[in-house]
């Protein structure tokens, strides 16, 4: 038999030692608790007591968490890390385990002992910090998502492709559905980028400033989304309209720090209807930086090219100059949309530094 001590340690290191698990029993095979947020208090008997909680906030190594056995109207309760997690990074949307004063009350400070394992990570590569020896910094955006609700206008600004093919790429690498939400449709009609996208099926919706977000609400209902979207799109004028609190809440979260509101981190709101729900507000996120992707990943943002892929000469870079690449033949025999080739192939480029997301002539197309 295994001690409890020695099979957490051969989880955690992986399936490095998956063939000399082999010698123990069946039950030491790892199991993964799937979608439920109940953390495996076993493996931490000293914290069985811990209450469960969903992070909606993070600012400089204080987190805000709501209970999960709480009502909407419960106050917050503020967290710090505990030493023992050691390295492991906590972000909005973590399931966790909380002790201390959970009581919420001013100046309580409860600690984070366990995170639930993640349903989804959202990452990005940190594009425009300082580049380290190995490389750019990944972030994890956000946990557990369900959905990434791209949010673009159709018009002022006019819709960037290119951005919501990096979205889409995210999302598929995240394990994340999409959903295209377009905003001021009163000034334009869909049919531009809805057939653009034709070969997706991705699903969207519609938002005029003045009709009801029933068809939106739907789709979030019960869930978690992150919301992503450049300025001007008409993101936080929908938060607003979802979440009439959304302004205070911001507030209340912000406050909990060290006084100084932080715009570039992830807020996480309750959605006030029945069905319950929340959003994740991104309002630092112009972009999903991803150097983290690989090229094959890549290609899951693309469906309506991957399929032509399996004539491509192997290890096939896919690019423009590369010889014999099939995907050039696909678009030229009108299997694709020549504008989603040149988008894929912008993202290989400026992943491989080949371009600089940040040259002044490509920004308009990000
Ligand atoms: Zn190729």
């Amino acid at each position: 038999m295994v001690r409890d001590g020695d099979r957490q340690e051969l989880t955690r290191r992986g399936d490095v030692l998956a063939t000399r698990r082999r010698e123990y029993d069946e039950d030491d095979v790892r199991v993964r608790p799937g979608r439920s947020s109940r953390p495996r208090t076993r493996t931490r008997p000293r914290h069985e007591n811990a209450v469960d909680g969903f992070v909606i906030a993070v600012d400089r190594g204080r987190y805000t968490c709501v209970l999960s056995d709480a009502g909407p109207d419960a106050p917050t309760v503020t967290a710090m890390r505990a030493r023992e997690l050691g390295r492991k990074s906590v972000v909005v949307g973590d399931r966790v385990g909380l002790v201390g004063d959970t009581s919420g009350a001013p100046g309580a400070l409860a600690r984070i002992v366990r995170i639930a394992e993640r349903t989804s990570v959202l990452r990005r590569t940190a594009e425009d910090d300082a580049t380290t020896a190995e490389g750019r910094l990944e972030r994890v955006v956000v946990a557990n998502a369900d959905q990434l609700v791209i949010v673009s206008a159709l018009a002022d600004p006019p819709p960037r492709t290119g951005f919501i093919d990096r979205c889409l790429v995210a999302a598929y690498d995240a394990d994340i559905e999409p959903l295209l939400c377009l905003t001021k449709a009163d000034l334009a009609g869909p049919e531009a980028v809805l057939d653009y996208y034709t070969e997706l099926e991705l699903p969207y919706v519609l938002i005029r400033p003045d009709s009801p977000l029933d068809a939106l609400r739907a789709l979030l209902a019960g869930r978690v989304s992150v919301l992503v979207g450049h300025s001007g799109v008409g993101k936080s004028t929908l938060v607003n309209r979802l979440v009439p609190e959304a302004d205070r809440a911001v507030g209340t979260v912000s406050a909990i720090g060290r006084g100084r509101h932080t715009s570039t981190s992830a807020v996480a709101l309750r959605l006030p209807d029945v069905a319950g729900g929340w959003i994740i507000d991104t309002p630092g996120v112009r972009s999903f930086g991803l150097a983290h992707v690989s090229a094959d990943s890549l290609l899951h943002g693309f469906p309506d090219l991957v399929e032509a892929t399996v004539d491509c000469p192997p290890n096939c870079p896919h690019t423009a100059d590369a010889p014999d690449c099939a995907l050039d033949a696909w678009v030229a025999a009108g299997k694709a949309d020549p504008r989603r080739l040149a988008s894929y192939r912008r993202l290989l480029a400026s992943r491989s530094g080949e371009v600089d997301p940040r040259e002044p002539s490509r920004r308009g197309e990000e």
